[in-house]
């Protein structure tokens, strides 16, 4: 059965790439009727962020991307967190300790450092030069009973190629002992390496594929080596092509925006994030790779295969990610306005409060209205997501502007822009239908009979109703506000 696992050092908080390595393991998973595994690599201790393994957890959660086991379900493998494991890796570095694979080694971090200097002198690939292995029991007993710190290290055997056959990239062979000394899997603090633990864990978790991204593409060897010397068979190993920015360079996790809270405070849905990844990751026929069309969960599973996955980085392309959310956007709103009007509602109360320092303001939302607007903003792609609601361009909807502006336009005028609005104000108050031809109607017969210049107008009635110089037609301005509120808005405006 198949067997994956994601496997995230809580050394920092999701983003796109980690995201992305997740979600594919849970398709391919899916995909096979397969069990998708979550395990925390935490033996790096002075690396671990605080706070990390649960954002991370949370992260999953929001993405939807359920494990089958893991630290917070449990499951029949546990416990999930490296951390917890270490009598087993303890167990497992003895066992190669007596097979004559791995090594103690005494060596100070001054000899190592000064090995490192001396060949980036020379130009040469800095590598630990193994002279522990050549340690006898007495000298190996003499430093361990004057309490001299050790690690342990793993034999590369400098003939061992392993190359293997990578589900994504084919064939890759790399001979690791070219470009390393003998690696260390046990460290003095008595945490395991990531190399060691991983293959451990991949092995007692009984993984059958691993998927991970590039940058551990070169470690493979090493990894396959050490199954080889426990006699383990490993597992398969596929890896994911890196994202990188939209001009090609390289993506830094430092960045803004590939975190995934990034796009969670911009109001970004997991569905549609999920989707386009799988635009930039790849792992799709061609039609499906460029569509920004809705695709459910299950139809991703359905559709994903390993084998059509590029080995081309991807690049990350923000208004793909705006199309795709809009699709989504629109798709929940058909199918559960309701639930898109409260999560709206939500968002809004609290900008309406956070901007206003009104505890009271968020209340005056009318759940009707607040659904009218999402479908107009829907319209002719005013919005990709709920956020942008909160844009200063909408601030029109939710709060009557201060008429400075009609004030200075009136300064500036020649015309008597009171009375022009006073004038709207009757012809509006009286329509019976308050529609948009309607309104269109009667205000251009107004304009005419007055002799107003219908620019100047509308301009005016603009102003009056939004504070703004530009953005929608002023006849949908006021019937996505309705008759009550643009008649305040006119009388307002008035004094
Ligand atoms: N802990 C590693 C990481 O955070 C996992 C690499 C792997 O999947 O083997 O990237």
């Amino acid at each position: 059965d198949v067997r994956v696992r994601f496997a995230p050092s809580p050394t920092g908080f999701m983003h796109l790439g980690s995201l992305r390595t997740a979600f594919y393991n849970y398709l391919f998973a899916k995909s096979k009727s397969g069990r998708f595994v979550v395990r925390i690599e935490d033996t790096d201790q002075t690396r671990i962020v605080d706070g990390a393994i649960e954002k991370i957890l949370e992260t999953l959660q929001w993405a939807k991307i359920h494990p089958d086991e893991g630290p917070l379900i449990g499951g029949n493998f546990g416990p999930y967190i490296q951390s917890q494991r270490t009598d087993l890796y303890n167990k497992y570095v003895n066992e190669l300790l007596k097979k004559g694979a791995a090594y103690k080694c005494f060596c100070t971090k001054l000899r190592l450092n000064l090995i490192r200097k001396d060949a980036m002198k020379h130009g040469e690939i800095p590598k630990y030069d193994n002279k522990c292995r050549h340690l006898s029991e007495t000298e190996i007993q003499e430093k361990i009973a004057a309490k001299t710190p050790y690690v342990i290290r793993f034999k590369l055997n400098p003939k061992d190629h392993e190359p293997f056959t990578d589900l994504v990239f084919g064939h890759y062979d790399v001979n690791i002992a070219d470009y390393e000394g003998d690696p260390v899997i046990m460290k003095s603090d008595g945490y395991p390496t990531y190399h060691f633990a991983n293959v451990v864990d991949d092995h007692l978790m009984e993984i059958t594929h691993v998927l991970r991204g590039q940058e551990w593409q070169v470690s493979t060897p090493k990894h396959l080596l050490m199954y080889k010397a426990f006699g383990w068979s490993p597992p398969q190993y596929g890896h994911l092509p890196l994202i990188m920015n939209s001009d090609g360079t390289k993506l830094s996790k430092r960045q803004g925006d590939i975190q995934i809270s990034f796009y969670q405070d911009k109001g970004y849905a997991p569905d549609a994030v999920l989707k386009y990844l799988t635009l930039i990751g790849g792992g799709y026929t061609q039609t499906v790779d460029n569509s920004i069309e809705y695709d459910s969960l299950e139809d991703l599973v359905t559709k994903f295969s390993v084998q059509n996955m590029s080995s081309h980085s991807g690049h990350i392309d923000i208004e793909k990610l705006e199309q795709v959310n809009k699709v989504y956007l629109q798709r929940a709103l058909n199918d559960d306005p309701d639930l898109i009007t409260e999560q709206a509602m939500k968002v809004l109360r609290k900008h309406l409060q956070s901007k206003y320092q009104d505890r009271n303001s968020g209340d005056l939302l009318d759940k009707q209205h607040v659904t009218d607007i999402l479908c107009w903003a829907m319209k002719d792609s005013r919005i990709c997501k709920i956020t942008d609601l909160t844009e200063p361009e909408w601030e029109f909807l939710w709060k009557t502007p201060s008429n400075s502006q009609i004030q200075e336009l009136c300064e500036k005028s020649s015309v008597d822009i009171c009375k022009i609005l006073q004038d709207c104000y009757n012809v509006v108050c009286q329509l019976q239908e308050f529609q948009e031809y309607s309104l269109k109607k009667a205000l251009s017969v107004l304009a005419k009979e007055k002799g107003i210049n219908m620019k100047l107008f509308m301009h005016i009635l603009r102003v009056s109703l939004s504070g703004l110089q530009a953005g929608p037609p002023v006849v949908e301005m006021m019937s996505i506000l309705g008759k009550e509120a643009s008649l305040r808005r006119l009388k307002h405006a008035e004094h």
